[in-house]
């Protein structure tokens, strides 16, 4: 039963500000309002949903699934920042992390914030949060999404995160690193078109920077004196920004390893960084995206002490 879904054909994804609210209270809210919940999906399956029903995610806990032509924009829940409005595959970034309670966050590359939002609701708002945008717009826009929000944790700087000092006394217990810097964005569905070929090489030339901007932006977090994880995704489909970034990463940092994910997760990345993750419109119901968990190995942390 599945297709290749369009942009507008895709679950629409509402992610639980638990920050705010909590999901058993986010339902009762939706079910007052008309909407019929069917439970927790099981299957993928389970995510094609149709009017008014929906049921809550089978791989992230914080998540209820909606039908396609949902739209929460105009909503209560969504204006008091109770609700996110997120794709699933945006989620997995910060889901992955897992920063515990109380524990420092680098956020590389943070606008318009959902995902530090996201990490802020798994920090249950205890800890340090530092938050880096080179766009002073988009990260004007983010204030206010923070605030909406609940975030309180936060950091905000408008700085090149490639100028960040790793050695710098503030970022002395950052164990925890995101990043999502700007790709080429060719796992959102809307913006897929027919090319050219003079457009092909064009394409091929800005994957090729953005390629080499993203490794730059990986090696640099992994200079953190304290980092123990970190999570690198993007919302593209090139294996040029995705599996071969980060195996050049990881054969130019040997002290550090990818970390297996989610074995019940429908798509891996390609082979050999199968510890990766992809997801798509035709696999997993969402965008394209692409998300790889790296450690540093418990060996060199002895070493260390
Ligand atoms: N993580 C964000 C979220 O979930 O809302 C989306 C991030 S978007 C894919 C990439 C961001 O990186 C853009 O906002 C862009 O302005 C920012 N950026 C690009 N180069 C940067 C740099 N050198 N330092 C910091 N931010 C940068």
């Amino acid at each position: 039963s599945l297709q290749q879904p369009e942009g507008d054909q895709l679950p629409r994804y509402v992610r639980v500000n638990t920050l705010k609210t909590t999901v058993e209270d986010a339902i009762d809210y939706f079910k007052r309002e008309g909407f019929s919940y069917l439970g927790q999906a099981y299957r993928l399956d389970d995510l094609n949903l149709k009017g008014k029903s929906f049921v809550g995610d089978l791989h992230l806990s914080d998540l209820l699934v909606f039908s396609p032509k949902t739209d929460f924009h105009d909503h209560n829940l969504y204006k008091a920042g109770h609700i996110i409005l997120q794709d699933k595959a945006s989620c997995l970034p910060a889901y992955l992390l897992n920063p515990p309670t109380g524990s420092h966050v680098l956020d590389a590359c943070a606008a318009p914030g959902n995902k530090t939002s996201h990490l802020a609701a798994i920090m249950k708002n205890k800890g340090r949060l530092f938050a880096f945008d080179l766009d002073a717009k988009r990260l004007s826009t983010m204030s206010t999404l923070l605030l909406r929000a609940g975030v309180t944790c936060q950091q905000l700087a408008n700085q090149d995160f490639l100028k960040v000092d790793p050695d710098g006394p503030q970022y002395k217990d950052v164990e925890y690193i995101l990043l999502d810097p700007s790709c080429s964005g060719s796992g959102m569905v809307c913006l897929r078109d027919e090319v050219s070929p003079s457009q092909k090489e064009q394409d091929k030339r800005r994957l090729q920077a953005l390629a080499a901007f993203q490794l730059h932006c990986l090696n640099h977090a992994l200079r953190f004196p304290r980092l123990q994880r970190l999570v690198y995704s993007t919302c593209s489909i090139h294996t040029e920004e995705n599996e071969q970034v980060v195996a050049a990463c990881l054969l130019q940092n040997p002290g550090f390893r990818l970390v297996p994910l989610l074995q019940q997760w429908p798509e891996r990345g390609l082979a050999p960084l199968t510890k990766c993750l992809r997801a798509s419109t035709t696999k997993t119901l969402t965008h394209g995206f692409f998300v790889a968990l790296l450690e540093r190995h418990t060996a060199q942390r002895l070493e260390e002490q």
